[in-house]
């Protein structure tokens, strides 16, 4: 996808501000420091959009870009970070989990993982919570640069075996713009209608 328009719509925090509901969104999230900001502007072309999330006090809020002025993105704090013996039981507060929970526009999830580290404890936590509130899951294996190419062949057969159909994997790298593609394919699928609905789960509810 080519991306022509991009701008920062507003944050939210603990004391609200995300914007209203309105086109579909994709929120993208990862532990701290896995490549999330350089795989949200390789995605977008543009080498700033992300760096709007990392001015101070941004870092622990959720970011919403509006993209094409037809979908928005939206960049999670990120996790890692464990605060206290509560935090410590899940990758995220919840501040993000009631967002992946009850908005209504949101189709689907993107988790950032490091492809030299695979899936680990919070990543599992991750899943199991997006599977608990119907969330379609594409795990992007990041800094696949960083291995050999054959080593990082084998990591993305290894990752897809592992995930099963909890989660679709691409590898991706930043630097190389490889799996741009088929994350967007994925993406634009959502965009398109295909990820969860609001009105598809709620019977469930
Ligand atoms: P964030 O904290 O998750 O937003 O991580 P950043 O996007 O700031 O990236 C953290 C570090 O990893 C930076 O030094 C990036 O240059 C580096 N990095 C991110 N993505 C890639 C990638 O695909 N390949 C390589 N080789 N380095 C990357």
């Amino acid at each position: 996808m080519r991306i022509t328009a991009a701008r920062f719509l507003g944050a939210a925090g603990p004391s609200g501000g995300a914007p209203p509901p309105g086109p579909p969104e994709i929120a993208i999230g990862g532990r701290s420091n896995v490549g999330k900001s350089s795989l949200i502007n390789c995605l977008v072309g543009r080498r700033g959009l992300a760096r709007a999330s990392q001015t101070p006090g941004r870092t622990r809020q959720l970011n919403f870009f509006l993209l094409n002025e037809r979908f928005a993105i939206v960049d999670l704090p990120g996790y890692g970070f464990a605060v206290g013996p509560e935090e410590e039981q899940r990758a995220w507060g919840p501040l993000v989990e009631g967002y992946l929970r009850e908005r209504p526009t949101l189709r689907g999830l993107v988790l950032v993982i490091d492809a030299r580290r695979g899936v680990e404890t919070e990543e599992e936590q991750v899943l199991a919570f997006a599977a608990d509130v119907g969330l379609p899951v594409v795990v992007a294996a990041t800094k696949l640069d960083k291995l050999a190419a054959g080593a990082a062949r084998r990591r993305v057969v290894e990752l897809k075996g592992w995930l099963g159909a909890r989660a679709t994997l691409v590898g991706f790298s930043a630097r190389t713009g490889e799996g741009r593609v088929p994350l967007w394919r994925v993406l634009e699928g959502w965009i398109a209608g295909r990820g969860r609905t609001f009105e598809a789960r709620r019977p469930n509810r």
